[in-house]
């Protein structure tokens, strides 16, 4: 067994915690946090052991009825790997702390690229993280972004990718963030980071991306436009995207037409937190003039990159290869909402009577 420490328990950490505890070699060694909130009372509730992430803070866990196993410290050296998922920057700042240890640890993407050796995607890179010592798994953007990007290079060649990012402007639990009444350009000057960041990933690919931030909270939704080096027709490439299993293909028959349906189906098909841990790809979306692809997609920016998480660890302290983990890590976590639907997305209309 694995014993994987998350150090940081908010949004991401709590996702990679219990994906951790679903593998069948992994166990979480404990769940590091800052403060006796909510999300330390429910991570004592799913059996982990609870560590105090800032030492003189650990009065106010005994404080608040909360045992604490110990320290920062302390985790580490019950970790053969920690999963640092504090916010960003902070990882940076425990970046020397793992290293006294001699603790390999893997990072986010709100760090920048240089804090690890390897920028991370397991459908792209896997094997360059093999027995790296410090990982960033890449933004849910990025993340998203690679998971096409990748097939797409394989089969046909990439000329140029151009995306549009309308990103949701904080998670559901973020209370405080915005804009509340607005579409931002963010940044308003191009291109933004994420052209740059699936660079970490594909060195080779020539990528702009523009961003803009929207008053909602349950995905990002992306326009892409990707000139290839083929003129392959729209059912080939529906052919490709459903083979990916990261990939959700929605149907036409879904009725499914914004983040609201996807996370309602995420929740009718007994997810955990409605997280959709595959892109999703609207299957009528996907259209082709000569060698340029369009399509848009959705990405759950809160949960897209826990099975990257998990496929990362592998790829660093075992000997599993990328196919094999990727399957392990779907397998465990039931990754693959297209499995009941057609999964090549049919763009017949099925007559419903209603
Ligand atoms: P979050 O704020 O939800 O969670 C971070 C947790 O770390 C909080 O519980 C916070 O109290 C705790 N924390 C703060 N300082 C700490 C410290 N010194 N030691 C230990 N814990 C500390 O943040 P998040 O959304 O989970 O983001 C974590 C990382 O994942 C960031 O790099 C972020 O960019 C990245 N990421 C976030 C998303 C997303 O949509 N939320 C998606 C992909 C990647």
């Amino acid at each position: 067994m694995i014993h994987v420490g998350v150090n940081g328990y908010g949004t991401i950490g709590k996702r990679v915690a219990d994906a951790v505890a679903a593998q069948p070699d992994m166990t979480v060694s404990g769940v590091a946090k800052t403060r006796p909130n909510y999300e330390a009372e429910t991570a004592v509730r799913r059996g982990y052991d609870l560590y105090a992430a800032i030492d003189d803070r650990a009065d106010a866990f005994a404080d608040a009825g909360l045992d604490v196993a110990g320290g920062l410290e302390e985790l580490i050296e019950a970790s053969d790997i920690v999963v640092d998922c504090c916010p960003s920057d902070i990882g940076a700042k425990n970046r020397p702390v793992y290293e006294d240890h001699g603790t390999p640890a893997i990072f986010q993407g709100g760090e920048g690229a240089d804090i690890a050796d390897v920028s991370f995607n397991a459908r792209s890179n896997f094997e360059d993280a093999r027995d790296a010592d410090y990982v960033r798994v890449v933004s849910c953007n990025t993340t998203a972004l690679s998971r096409v990007i990748a097939p797409l290079e394989e089969e046909y060649g990439i000329e140029k990718v151009r995306v549009t990012l309308v990103r949701r402007s904080g998670d559901p639990s973020e209370t405080g963030r915005g804009p509340v009444n607005d579409v931002l350009p963010d940044p308003v000057s191009i291109p933004s980071h994420h052209g740059p960041d699936v660079n970490t990933i594909f060195p080779d690919v020539d990528i702009d991306t523009l961003a803009l931030k929207a008053p909602t909270t349950l995905m990002h939704t992306h326009s892409l436009n990707v000139t290839l080096e083929a003129e392959p027709d729209e059912a080939a490439i529906l052919d490709l995207l459903a083979d990916e299993s990261r990939i959700f293909t929605i149907p036409e028959t879904a009725d499914i037409d914004g983040a609201g349906k996807l996370k309602d189906y995420a929740l009718d098909s007994g997810r955990p937190r409605g997280d959709l841990w595959e892109n999703c790809v609207w299957a009528e979306s996907v259209g082709m003039e000569g060698p340029d692809l369009y399509l848009f997609q959705n990405v759950h920016q809160e949960s897209d990159v826990i099975p990257e998480n998990i496929d990362a660890i592998r790829a660093m302290v075992t000997d599993v290869d990328a196919a094999a983990s990727i399957e392990r890590t779907n397998e465990a976590l039931g990754v693959g909402l297209e499995s009941l639907f057609d999964a090549r997305g049919d763009r017949e209309a099925v007559p419903i009577d209603d």
